[in-house]
């Protein structure tokens, strides 16, 4: 807007919101490449704590991107445009690149780490993604166990037999797959056993105010219970509070990722936090685990 004003651009055309909407939309996907380059993208890392053993030895990576000019926008935006652009291969490469060589430096401090990268549904489709992987982390020396890819239903759904068997292939390296938002897409609970997936992450939907709501205890109560029979770990997203960590615990899931443990935090803190948990953890438990 700035710019047709310096140029004594007629306003008119801009003046409605549906045109400024249109003009943010193409300038973050105009902008999208060169912000990958240049440093204003960096990723946060979120701890999932395993309530059952008490330990913290996992994490999701989420990008973060701070515009020169638009400030901080939302992944929950640009990632959608980057799909609708085909552009979000870019975004999957670079986080993988950048995770990959992030737990290179912290694997020799904690050798167990696992770190998770969101995948849309073109990756899902890129025959070459299993191989380009692998050669990444061979190429960095971090073993296939440290890396976990989530994938939505939503994005399976795409073209399902072909996303399917690429996560055949994934997994056949070693890496390990999560069901992401699960119980927010169209597909039902039986449609877990086609998917060669370890993990299943219930919507942040359910667990919000499971505390308050008996019905999103249900859901999660037979999630849990369905996931485990099939052999799947269950996370519980978004957890906010100590009395929904009792509450998921006695559904049966095995972790829990929320800022009831943590926010996202950058690659520094995020390893600072690890080492506080290891000392600072019993706060986070004694309460959720009494019998009250
Ligand atoms: P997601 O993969 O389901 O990631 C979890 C989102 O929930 C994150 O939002 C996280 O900050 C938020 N969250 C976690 N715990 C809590 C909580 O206790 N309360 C609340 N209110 N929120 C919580 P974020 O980072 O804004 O990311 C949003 C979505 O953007 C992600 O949802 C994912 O779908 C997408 N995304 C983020 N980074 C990437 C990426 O690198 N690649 C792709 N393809 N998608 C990404
Ligand atoms: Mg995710
Ligand atoms: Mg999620
Ligand atoms: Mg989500």
């Amino acid at each position: 807007l700035n710019s047709a004003k310096q140029q004594g651009l007629p306003l008119a055309i801009y003046q409605s919101g549906q045109d400024e909407s249109h003009q943010r939309e193409l300038t973050i996907i105009r902008d999208l490449p060169f912000a990958l380059s240049s440093g204003q993208m960096f990723i946060a890392y979120q701890p999932k704590v395993d309530i059952v053993a008490q330990q913290a030895i996992s994490a999701e990576a989420l990008i973060r991107w701070q515009h020169p000019q638009l400030g901080f926008i939302s992944p929950v935006e640009f990632i959608l445009l980057a799909e609708r652009s085909g552009n979000i291969s870019l975004i999957s490469n670079w986080m993988l690149q950048k995770v990959i060589s992030q737990l290179a430096s912290w694997l020799p401090m904690h050798p167990e780490l696992c770190v998770a990268v969101n995948l849309s549904a073109d990756d899902l489709l890129d025959e070459q993604l299993p191989i380009r992987i692998t050669s990444w982390l061979a190429a960095q020396q971090v073993p296939v166990s440290a890396l976990s890819l989530e994938v939505t239903e939503s994005a399976v759904m795409q073209d399902t037999a072909k996303a399917i068997n690429n996560l055949q292939q994934l997994k056949n390296t070693g890496i390990k797959l999560a069901i992401d938002d699960f119980g927010t897409g169209q597909s039902s609970l039986a449609y877990l056993k086609s998917l060669p997936v370890h993990e299943v992450k219930i919507d942040r939907a359910f667990i919000k105010d499971i505390e308050h709501n008996e019905q999103d205890e249900l859901i999660v109560q037979a999630t849990a219970k369905l996931a485990a029979g099939l052999g799947l770990r269950v996370t519980a997203e978004g957890l906010e509070n100590q009395a929904g960590l009792s509450r998921v615990l006695a559904a049966g899931c095995q972790q829990v990722q929320g800022y009831y443990f943590s926010k996202p935090l950058a690659a520094e803190a995020f390893s600072n936090w690890l080492n506080d948990f290891a000392v600072e953890k019993a706060h986070y438990f004694t309460a959720a685990t009494d019998p009250a």
